[in-house]
């Protein structure tokens, strides 16, 4: 077989621990067929092979994105954008220039905003009727654990006199016994949401249902254009394969679309969302799910859940108080007994499970369910994952290691690492617990399989940024140094990411007989400056041997 593509000349980074570093890469059909020297590689062309000559850059696996939620990322990149918003003046002018811009949209909906954009005191409606009153609009925290809506969105959305919520979500009410404007959690904004016409999107993450009635086919392909903007984003980004960290069916119905239209330019995983006030009996739509879709661009094999909420509003799972909050630790969303339970038949039913943890209470609680699956089912390759582990105890840190749990960790969320400013949310954690705080090198010095993200759109999906923040982040006062080597950072963003999706039979290192999934770099990675890989840029970008994105 003729090679389609050869890369050459380049600092080729396997991940393959029998042949690392090779010089040039050949693929044909879509696969790896070769990787070696310069000269045997180039020996290999034939007329209509395409050589693209690397010159010196590196080139590596095409980047395995762990934790993201696509859909939201994508519909989101026509959002008002406030990352580094600050006051009430630039907060009134980012909104005016996007409501100017935007005249016919029943919600201005805004992203990435800082629960200290008012210096620290809680945001409410008045904030946002001071900026606009006549039209619904509301902004999401950077986390998307929390929305805030002025007076206009909160009366179109039914919520300004409060509403009945399931545990864990938050109609915040206000001294004069009306909607504070804080929103927490997804089932709480979901109302607000809908006034946008994004409900649907917001499923996978808020119930895990399905939107009823199906959307027609005039609505899908509205919602394709949006998840097929998030797929171009990350292809740009060099990503290749990605986990989906909310979904539902619909999300697979929608990418199954656009794979059928030639569109889908990544791999992705999509879970099965549990939520706490399902039966056990749901998860057959979890296996149902996993039959339908199980080939090398579409899977779903896993199940989704959140433990708790977030370390900002106070709704992190802690085993200690909040140090501004004497006597509250927030409680886990699965009482511990039921969630060994849950644990336990997802496992019994050969499916891998993925809990967001923030709280060391909320990882604690995770690690307990696992080991009861184990204890019940015996030890399996389950790769179950823990998402975020903001907060450990010292206990618990040998456990993941000890049973196999993958740390599943984003580089850019720790404050003061990337764009989340390191006050006052480290004020929140408590100076006594800064050291077990984001320790992603401990977690994996004590054996735990560590896979990055960057969790998009909490953060920016730049990868290279992402890995410039692993490799830059400058230890908490009292704290260990959690800054990973190079390697391994790259391999907790390509083989790792594979292996702890079970995905490594198909892609994440560069081996004959592996998808040919390609990212060349702008740059030798291993000679620049850590500070400056964040703006290396992404050369070129293949995914089943396909350019998805070429600068
Ligand atoms: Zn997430």
């Amino acid at each position: 077989m003729l090679p389609d593509l050869i890369v050459t000349n380049a600092r080729v980074l396997t991940m393959d621990d029998a042949n690392p570093r090779a010089e040039a890469v050949a693929l044909a059909g879509g696969k790896i067929l070769a990787v070696g020297r310069r000269a045997e590689i180039e020996a290999l062309a034939g007329p209509a092979t395409q050589v693209i000559d690397a010159q010196g850059r590196t080139l590596l696996p095409g980047f395995f994105e762990s934790h993201l939620h696509l859909v939201l990322g994508g519909a989101e990149l026509a959002h008002l954008q406030l990352t580094g918003v600050y006051g009430a003046v630039p907060l009134g002018a980012a909104f005016h220039a996007y409501a100017a811009a935007h005249p016919a949209k029943p919600l201005l909906m805004a992203q990435g905003a800082d629960y200290a954009m008012f210096g620290g005191r809680a945001i409410t409606r008045h904030d946002l009727d001071a900026v606009i009153a006549d039209r619904p609009i509301a902004m999401t925290a950077y986390d998307h654990h929390t929305v805030w809506a002025n007076t206009a969105a909160l009366v179109a959305a039914g919520l300004l006199h409060g509403a009945a919520m399931p545990a864990g979500h938050e109609v915040v009410m206000g001294p004069d016994g009306l909607a504070s404007g804080e929103l927490r959690e997804f089932e709480a904004f979901a109302p607000v949401i809908a006034l946008g016409g994004e409900l649907r999107l917001n499923l996978g993450i808020a119930t895990g249902g399905e939107p009823a009635p199906w959307p027609t086919e005039e609505e899908r392909a509205v919602d394709r254009v949006k998840v097929a903007r998030g797929l171009a984003h990350c292809a740009a980004h060099g990503i290749t394969s990605m986990v989906n960290m909310d979904g539902n069916r619909y999300t697979l119905e929608l990418l199954r679309e656009l794979r059928d239209a030639g569109d889908l330019t990544a791999r992705v995983k999509v879970p099965f969302h549990f939520k706490p006030t399902m039966d056990l009996s749901e998860l057959d739509r979890a296996e149902a799910m996993t039959r339908e879709y199980d080939d090398d661009w579409l899977q779903s094999g896993f199940v989704k859940m959140f433990m708790d909420g977030v370390m900002d509003s106070g709704t992190a799972y802690r085993l200690d108080d909040y140090p501004d909050q004497p006597g509250h630790r927030s409680a886990p969303l699965f009482e511990p007994g039921r969630f060994k339970e849950i644990a336990s038949e997802i496992d019994r039913r050969n499916l891998q499970i993925a809990v967001h943890a923030i709280g060391d209470g909320a990882v604690r609680t995770t690690i307990d369910g696992y080991a009861a699956a184990q204890d019940t089912n015996g030890r399996r390759d389950s790769r179950h994952r823990i998402e975020h582990i903001e907060m450990i105890d010292r206990k618990d840190v040998p456990r993941l290691g000890a049973l196999g749990i993958v740390a599943s960790l984003q580089p850019s969320h720790p404050p003061g690492a990337m764009d989340f400013p390191l006050m006052p949310a480290m004020t929140k954690v408590g100076r006594s617990r800064w050291p077990d705080s984001f320790r992603a090198r401990t977690l994996a010095e004590a054996g735990a399989p560590v896979a990055f993200a960057s969790d998009w759109p909490v953060t920016d999906v730049s990868v290279l940024r992402n890995i410039q923040a692993a490799l830059t982040r400058v230890p908490y006062e009292g704290a260990e140094d959690e800054r990973l080597g190079l390697m391994a950072v790259l391999r907790a963003y390509t083989a790792g990411g594979a292996w702890a999706a079970h995905r490594e039979a198909v892609t994440g290192r560069l081996v004959p007989g592996l998808a040919g999934d390609l990212v060349l770099l702008g740059g030798d990675i291993e000679a620049t400056d850590p500070q400056q890989v964040g703006g290396m840029g992404i050369a070129l970008t293949v995914c089943g041997g396909r350019i998805t994105h070429q600068s």
